[in-house]
């Protein structure tokens, strides 16, 4: 193939009018092998055409294999994976994109252990392609919650080391934040990993994840007190003093809670420790934000299209923590 050629390909839309698979036969159509499924990385990474990050010079680049490309001005080598969360990875991209349009389609996502067991991967391979894949879904998340929100605080966990309760049992504090829609139902969630419930973590997280001006619902706790200062309506749902249980108060939150404590249990079978519980939060709000999404495969291409624009996770950020 020659350049133009090749620019050609690039830009034509695959399967009948859409550039994302609807369907698993489609999938499989749309992605035989290496060739084209860095094809698609390349769209999605350039889409209105190569430029060589180098000399900044806009031209069809040369092609080399697998997803390598070379600058015609100054053969500067690119590559559709370098400085993505697929940087420097082993293995075949065709792995990638089977484990992304699994996690994307699955009604509640997969754990490393299904991963292992139907793409035939080792279970360190499945476990980091989930990882990274939760990294690309934090840059999904971006824009902030807005409306009425309900922010509250529950305990997730834990896992029980050595089957003794008690010591060794790991519970986790999270802030949970939900859009309240009018008269009813819920919108967009955020959630984070909090070490305490003071003021010091609630208010940052309220500010990472919702818009100023937004009015918050939240119990009567002092660690919102500050709420106003940051441009915030807050609204105290107090509860009645028949002593109606909290969640009546706070139904978002207790319905979110609920579904994340369920999926953690069900697809995770629970094994989730306290140092990657973040990055669970992380998978679940990309889910939970799409449930309504009308269609998985647009889902499975966001997600990719997330994961070439996100930097390169290293083994270190996998394995001791992301900087979120
Ligand atoms: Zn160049």
């Amino acid at each position: 193939m020659n350049s133009s050629e090749d620019e050609a390909a690039i830009r034509r839309v695959p399967v009948a009018g859409r550039d994302y698979p609807r369907t698993y036969r489609e999938f499989v159509e749309m992605f035989p092998n290496e060739e084209a499924c860095a094809t698609y990385l390349r769209r999605l990474r350039w889409p209105s055409g190569f430029v060589c990050s180098e000399c900044g010079t806009a031209a069809a680049p040369w092609r080399q294999t697998r997803g390598r490309l070379v600058c015609p001005a100054c053969r500067h080598q690119a590559s559709v994976t370098v400085g993505t969360i697929l940087d420097k990875t082993r293995t075949p991209l065709t792995t990638w994109f089977e484990a992304a349009w699994h996690v994307t389609t699955a009604k509640n996502g997969l754990s490393a252990k299904t991963v292992e067991r139907s793409l035939g991967t080792s279970y360190r391979v499945a476990w980091t392609m989930l990882q990274r894949f939760r990294v690309a879904m934090v840059r999904a998340e971006r824009e902030r919650l807005s409306g009425e929100v309900e922010v509250d605080e529950t305990y997730i966990g834990g896992v029980e080391k050595g089957g003794k309760r008690g010591r060794g049992t790991a519970k986790s504090l999270v802030v949970i934040a939900v859009e309240a829609r009018q008269p009813k139902g819920f919108g967009r969630v955020r959630m984070r990993c909090i070490p305490d419930a003071s003021g010091d973590r609630l208010i940052p997280f309220v500010c990472d994840a919702v818009v100023p001006g937004a009015v918050i619902l939240t119990d009567g706790w002092g660690g919102y007190n500050d709420l106003t200062k940051h441009g915030y309506e807050r609204r105290k749902t107090v509860l009645a003093s028949s002593g109606d249980p909290a969640h009546v108060s706070m139904p978002g939150v207790h319905r979110v809670a609920s579904l994340l404590k369920r999926w953690i249990l069900g697809t995770h079978q629970g094994s989730v420790t306290p140092a990657h519980l973040q990055s669970y939060l992380e998978e679940f709000t990309f889910r939970f934000n799409r449930r309504t999404s009308r269609s998985r495969g647009l889902v499975f291409r966001r997600l990719l299209e997330q994961a070439v624009v996100t930097g390169p996770v290293t083994e270190a950020d996998v394995t001791h923590g992301y900087e979120w």
